[in-house]
C-alpha cells in the first residue's frame, strides 16, 4: 500500500507502533523500564483522536500521579497539533474516582461538594470513634486502625464484607465495628477518605447497573499506566469499566513492569498483570526491549541489581545508545552533611558546564533524608523542589487555613471546624468541643449543626455561646460570600454529539480575596502577626503564598479539590530546579542525572519493610533500588554515609548490600573519602576496612586502585602498610578535614 503513516508513529520501532495500533480489543504491553510505555500510551491516545474513534471525553487513562497525567495531556496536545479539548478522564484512579463520585453522590449518601479527609482528619475521626466506644486510644492507636481500613479498602472490602475476626486482636475484635461506625459517620461528615474514591465507586457501579451502563456507553477505550502497582480494588473498579463488553473484546489496554512493582505495602498485586491474561482472554501481549533513556551502564548496573530478585517475569533489555556512558559512581562520605555538600558541589559543577537543574534529581528512600539536602542547598542559593514528602500544603497555618475555606465550602465538615473553632483562642476548650461533639453524635447531625442546637440550649455558658453565636454567624456571611450565582451551563455539541457541562460558578467576591477576608476576620492572620516566634514571619508569608496561588483556580470548590489531591507540590514547575522526591514518587520520570543516597544497610534496605515483610520485602526494595537506577539517563551517583544520625542518635552505618550487587565493571569510585570504620570503594567492590580498627582493614579486590579516607581520629599520621604492598598515607585537605590515600608501597 501508499498509504502514508501519520508523524507521530514515524518515531516508534515495530513493537511499540504494532502496541500502538492493535485497538481494539485487550492488550498488555510487558516491558522493563525506559522502553516506552507510556509513550505507547500517549501515542495510543492520539491515535485514537486521530482517526476519530473517540472523542477526548470517551476515553478513560490512568496515570499514577497527577504530574503524569498532566505531562501525559501535554505530549497527546503535541502529538495530534490542535490543542486536546480536555480529557477529562485522563488521572489517577483517585482523581478519576472522585470525579464520579461527586456527579452521582447522592446515589452513595454524599453530596456533589463533599470533602476528602487527608490522613490528619482521619485519625482525628477515628480518636473520636474511639473515644465513644470508650477504646483506650494508647492501647489500641488510631494509626493502626487506619493502616487496617486501608488495607480492607484496597481490597475492596465494605463494612458488610469485615468480619469481626478479621481486625484480629485489635481492639477486642471491634475493628469491624468501627469500621461501619466511620463509614457512617464520613456520610454525616458529608465526606470521603481517598479509599473510598474507588470503594465507593465499587458500590455504585453494582448497586446501580444503570450507571455502570452509561460509563460501559461512554468509555470506548481504556488505557492504565504503571499496571504493575495496581490494588485489587483499582482492579475490580477497571473490570467493572471494561465489562460493556465480552471481555475477549475489551478495548483496555494495560502497560507495566513487574519489576517496577513497588507498592506492595500499600496493597498493590503484582499478580494483577499475570491475571491479565487470564480475566481478558485472547489478549494481545506486546514485549518491548529496547530502552531508550538510558546508557549501557546504567542499564547494565540495573539489570545486574535486580536479577537477585527470585520472583521475576524475567525480561531482556537492550540500549539503544552506542556509548557506554559514564560509569555508575558510588561514593563514601563521613556524614549526611558531607553527602550533601558533595551532591550540591556536584550540581554545581554540572551547572558551569551547562547542565539545567531541571536535569538533575536527588531520589531518597525516606523523606527524613531531605532536609539535609534543602538546608544546603539554601545555603547555596540553588532552587529546588520537594516533590511528594512534607508539603506546602501539610504546612500548620495552611492545613487552618484550609480548615477555614473547607468549614464554608461544606458546613457539614466537622473535623476541620473542630481544628479551628479555637484557632486563635477564643474561650472555647477542649470540654466545650466534647459538649458539641457529643451533642453532634446525639443528634446524627454536622458539628455546625449541633452548635446551632447548643445555641438555643443553657448547656454551655453564656460567654461560650456569645463566642459561637458570633463564630457562626460569621461562617454563614462567609458562605454566603462564596456561593455560586451563577451555575452550570449546558450546551449541545454537535461535534461531540452530546451536552457539554460548562462551570460557570461566578461568586460575589472572588475566592481569594475572600480567603483573605476570612483570615483576617477570624483573627488567624493577627494571631501570627502577634506571635513572637521564629517561624511566624515565615507562616505568614507562607499564608500570602497560599491566598495568592488561588488565584490560579476558578472556584473555591476547584481549588479544595486540587488541594485534596495533590500528591506532587507542583509549584515553581517553569523554574529550573532540583527536585528532591522519594523513590516511590520518582516513579515513570526521567533526569539526566540521579543521585541516590543513603544505600546504607536499614535505611536501603529499609529495616523495617525486612523486619515486616522478610525476602519478600527485601525483594520489593530491590525493585525501588532498580526504579532508582533507571531514572538516569546519562549518569547516576550512588552515595552511603559511614555515620548517620536516627531519630537523633549517630550510628556508624554499614554499606547497603545492594552495592555488593552492582557490577564492579560498571562501577567507579569518585568517593570523598571512605575511612575510619568505614568502606572503600575503588574500581568496583574494593576495599573493606575494620570498623573497630582500620589497620586490621582486608582488601577484597585484586582491581583495587584508590580509596581515600577521611579519617576522624588519626589525623596527619605516617605512611601506614596495610597489608603486604598496601599502605596508606594520610592526606591533609585543608581545614579540619583530612584523608588516607592508600596506595601500593
Ligand atoms: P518507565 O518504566 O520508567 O515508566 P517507560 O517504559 O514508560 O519507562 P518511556 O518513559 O515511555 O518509557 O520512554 C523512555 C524514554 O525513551 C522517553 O524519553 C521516551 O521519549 C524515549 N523513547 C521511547 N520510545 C522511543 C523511540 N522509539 N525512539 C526514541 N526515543 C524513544
Ligand atoms: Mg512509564
Amino acid at each position: 500500500g501508499r498509504q502514508q503513516q501519520p508523524d507521530y508513529l514515524s518515531g516508534l520501532n515495530e513493537e511499540q507502533r504494532d502496541a500502538v495500533l492493535s485497538i481494539d480489543g485487550p492488550l498488555l504491553v510487558l516491558a522493563g523500564a525506559g522502553t516506552g510505555k507510556t509513550r505507547v500510551l500517549t501515542t495510543r491516545i492520539a491515535h485514537i483522536l486521530t482517526t476519530k474513534r473517540a472523542w477526548p471525553s470517551e476515553i478513560l487513562s490512568v496515570t499514577f500521579t497527577n504530574k503524569a497525567a498532566r505531562e501525559m495531556k501535554e505530549r497527546i496536545a503535541k502529538l495530534v497539533g490542535a490543542s486536546v479539548e480536555g480529557m477529562p478522564w485522563l488521572g489517577t484512579f483517585h482523581s478519576i474516582g472522585a470525579r464520579i463520585l461527586r456527579r452521582h453522590a447522592e446515589l452513595v449518601d454524599l453530596r456533589s461538594d463533599f470533602t476528602i479527609l487527608d490522613t490528619d482528619d482521619q485519625i482525628r475521626l477515628i480518636k473520636q470513634l474511639l473515644d465513644a466506644e470508650n477504646i483506650d486510644e494508647k492501647r489500641w492507636p488510631a494509626k493502626q486502625f487506619a493502616g487496617m481500613m486501608d488495607s480492607w479498602k484496597n481490597r475492596g472490602l465494605l463494612p458488610k464484607d469485615v468480619s469481626p475476626a478479621d481486625s484480629g486482636s485489635y481492639a477486642n475484635g471491634r475493628g469491624a465495628k468501627l469500621y461501619a461506625d466511620y463509614q457512617a459517620r464520613l456520610k454525616v461528615l458529608n465526606a470521603a477518605d481517598f479509599g473510598d474514591l474507588l470503594l465507593e465507586c465499587i458500590r455504585l457501579f453494582r448497586e446501580y447497573p444503570d450507571v455502570l451502563a452509561d460509563y460501559h456507553k461512554r468509555f470506548k477505550y481504556m488505557l492504565v499506566d504503571e499496571y504493575q502497582d495496581s490494588n485489587v480494588a483499582q482492579y475490580l473498579w477497571l473490570r467493572l469499566l471494561a465489562q460493556g463488553k465480552p471481555a475477549s473484546q475489551a478495548n483496555i489496554c494495560v502497560v507495566g513492569d513487574d519489576d517496577q512493582s513497588i507498592y506492595g505495602w500499600r496493597g498493590a498485586e503484582v499478580d494483577n498483570i499475570l491475571r491479565f491474561e487470564k480475566d481478558f482472554p485472547g489478549a494481545k501481549v506486546i514485549k518491548l526491549e529496547r530502552n531508550y533513556r538510558s546508557t549501557a551502564n546504567i542499564l547494565k548496573a540495573a539489570s545486574t541489581l535486580i536479577a537477585y530478585n527470585e520472583g521475576r517475569l524475567g525480561k531482556t533489555l537492550q540500549t539503544d545508545m552506542g556509548e557506554k556512558g559514564e560509569p555508575v559512581s558510588v561514593t563514601s562520605v563521613w556524614d549526611s552533611a558531607e553527602e550533601a555538600r558533595t551532591v550540591g558541589d556536584d550540581i554545581e559543577g554540572y551547572q558551569r558546564a551547562g547542565e539545567t537543574l531541571n536535569s538533575m534529581a536527588i531520589l531518597v528512600r525516606a523523606s527524613s533524608q531531605m532536609r539535609e539536602f534543602e538546608e544546603r542547598f539554601i545555603t547555596l542559593g540553588l532552587n529546588y523542589r520537594v516533590i511528594g514528602g512534607p508539603r506546602f500544603y501539610e504546612r500548620r497555618e495552611i492545613r487552618d487555613a484550609i480548615a477555614y475555606l473547607r468549614v464554608v465550602s461544606n458546613p457539614s465538615d466537622g473535623l476541620s471546624l473542630e481544628r479551628i473553632v479555637n484557632v486563635p483562642k477564643r474561650g472555647l476548650g477542649d470540654s466545650t468541643v466534647q459538649i458539641l461533639h457529643n451533642t453532634s453524635r446525639a443528634a446524627n447531625v454536622s458539628l455546625l449543626a449541633a452548635t446551632r442546637m447548643l445555641l438555643e440550649t443553657e448547656e454551655l455558658k453564656p460567654k461560650q455561646r456569645t463566642t459561637l453565636r458570633e463564630l457562626v454567624g460569621q461562617f454563614d456571611s462567609w458562605s454566603e460570600l462564596a456561593k455560586p450565582r451563577n451555575f452550570v451551563e449546558t450546551r449541545f455539541d454537535e461535534d461531540i454529539g452530546e451536552d457539554v457541562y460548562i462551570d460557570k460558578e461566578l461568586a460575589p467576591v472572588p475566592h481569594w480575596e475572600l480567603a483573605q477576608q476570612i483570615l483576617d476576620e477570624s483573627g488567624y492572620t493577627a494571631m501570627w502577626q502577634t506571635d513572637k516566634s521564629p517561624e511566624s514571619q515565615g507562616r505568614l508569608e507562607n499564608l500570602k503564598e497560599l491566598v495568592r496561588s488561588m488565584e490560579e483556580f476558578e472556584t473555591l470548590g476547584g481549588f479544595l479539590e486540587h488541594i485534596s489531591l495533590v500528591m506532587d507540590r507542583d509549584t515553581a514547575e517553569a523554574e529550573d530546579a532540583v527536585s528532591i522526591m522519594t523513590l516511590h514518587s520518582s516513579k515513570g520520570l526521567e533526569f539526566n542525572t540521579v543521585f541516590l543516597p543513603g544505600w546504607e544497610e536499614g535505611l536501603f534496605p529499609s529495616q523495617r519493610t525486612m523486619d515486616e515483610s522478610g525476602r519478600a520485602g527485601l525483594e520489593e526494595e530491590r525493585r525501588l533500588a532498580y526504579v532508582g537506577i533507571t531514572r538516569g539517563r546519562k549518569r547516576v551517583r550512588v552515595s552511603m554515609a559511614q555515620n548517620r544520625s536516627t531519630f537523633g542518635r549517630w550510628q556508624s552505618a554499614i554499606p547497603s548490600r545492594f552495592l555488593d550487587e552492582l557490577p564492579p565493571d560498571t562501577v567507579e569510585v569518585t568517593d570523598t573519602g571512605s575511612s575510619y570504620g568505614g568502606y572503600g570503594y575503588g574500581g568496583g567492590a574494593a576495599a573493606r576496612f575494620n570498623k573497630a580498627d582500620p589497620f586490621e582493614s582486608v582488601y577484597e579486590t585484586p582491581g583495587w586502585q584508590r580509596a581515600r579516607a577521611q579519617q576522624a581520629s588519626r589525623k596527619g599520621g605516617g605512611p601506614l602498610t596495610i597489608e603486604g604492598d598496601l599502605v596508606a598515607r594520610s592526606v591533609d585537605l585543608g581545614g579540619d578535614s583530612s584523608a588516607f590515600s592508600f596506595g601500593e608501597r
